[in-house]
């Protein structure tokens, strides 16, 4: 649609505001990813602090509607409907279309254009990932980024070279086992694809409560070699292992099933030392599923958006980054998204028994 000379030129907030809610487009009467319960909602990706049970309609990848599904159940919303990248599905005059936003398998951008383009990025990172498509730059007028790492200290490094600590400290400690903290959507999948990149290939063992998700991965043509429940394996055969857990269960009694287990914990936040010191992790992995600060600037600036609303995070920072390249920027401050880097997204974790 072109834009109306008679009335002067669209805005940004003509098409997408933000409410206690969300943000909300009032003209296609839907929401992006809702704290609360709407009527509409189109959902970015299948972690739980954006994609909330009890909506009316939900509009999503078809990935995310599954992870939904596996997570809240098949009665989770009114109804689903599929959307496929790149696919423009028009709602009241609003064309809409899902880019790869990179963070976790079925995660989307979501472009609105009606006048203007603007993007919402949901969670994303730019750095390869070979658990999901990666992010698919979108130029755009407004671009929605979070700001997780929105920080210049946070500067998340290589995932190999992380991945590579971890498999030293299974050789240095061959009678040990190696307990890894991951959230249980995105982060346990990735980190076991990073290990097999490295060419580890004996059996990764799980908690109960990665199997379901990990199996999805698997079952969308994701790569992860043997993987055994932990439950199932003797104290003797978990001498050397290596197994991942929700970042929870690394302190609990689940783990006594470890022998002298060394304790790790793969999250951007594992940049900050006294966190890992404060968790009394032996092994910080600075792996993440968010772009860093330096990832979150050059993105900013690849968009070409000269217009930049900030959510998610640590929202002033970039914020007064944006005034300082001449970009007109604002936070949001939507309360209700949780961290799941912390392993403290707004829904508890599910847990297995000991
Ligand atoms: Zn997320
Ligand atoms: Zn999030």
């Amino acid at each position: 649609m072109q834009r109306n000379h008679y009335v002067g030129p669209m805005r940004a907030e003509d098409l997408l505001v933000s409410t206690p809610a969300g943000l909300c487009c009032p003209s296609g009467g839907f929401y992006i990813d809702p704290v609360r319960p709407v009527d509409k909602a189109l959902i970015t990706h299948a972690h739980s602090d954006h994609a909330r049970a009890g909506h009316g309609a939900v509009l999503a990848t078809p990935e995310t509607l599954d992870l939904m599904r596996l997570r809240c159940g098949d009665d989770c919303a009114g109804s689903m409907q599929a959307v496929r990248y790149g696919e423009t599905v028009t709602i009241d005059g609003v064309a809409v279309t899902f880019h790869p936003a990179g963070h976790v398998l079925g995660s989307a951008q979501i472009c609105l254009e009606r006048g203007l383009r603007v993007v919402a990025s949901g969670d994303y990172k730019d750095v390869p990932d070979p658990t999901c498509l990666p992010f698919e730059l979108t130029r755009c007028d407004a671009f929605i980024t979070e700001a997780t790492f929105g920080l210049p200290v946070f500067r998340h490094g290589d995932p190999a070279a992380e991945t590579r600590k971890l498999l030293h400290s299974v050789a240095l400690f061959p009678e040990r086992a190696h307990l890894v903290g991951v959230y249980a959507l995105g982060k346990a999948q990735r980190l076991i694809a990073l290990i097999r990149e490295a060419r580890y290939d004996k059996p990764i063992y799980l908690h109960g409560a990665l199997e379901a998700l990990t199996r999805y991965y698997v079952s969308r043509g994701v790569t992860l070699g043997e993987l055994r429940l932990a439950r199932d394996a003797s104290k003797a055969e978990l001498a050397g292992a290596i197994a991942l857990c929700p970042p929870s269960a690394v302190k609990e009694v689940w783990s006594r099933r470890f022998p002298d287990p060394v304790t790790s914990f793969a999250s951007g936040w594992m940049r900050v030392r006294a966190r890992a010191r404060q968790r009394q992790i032996d092994l910080p992995l600075v792996i993440s599923d968010h772009a860093d600060w330096d990832g979150l600037c050059a993105t900013i600036l690849a968009t070409g958006a000269g217009e930049i609303w900030v959510t998610h995070g640590e929202e002033d920072a970039l914020v007064h980054w944006c005034g300082s390249r001449g970009l007109a920027a604002r936070p949001l401050r939507i309360l209700g998204y949780g961290d799941e880097e912390e392993g403290s997204a707004a829904e508890p974790e599910p847990q297995e028994t000991a």
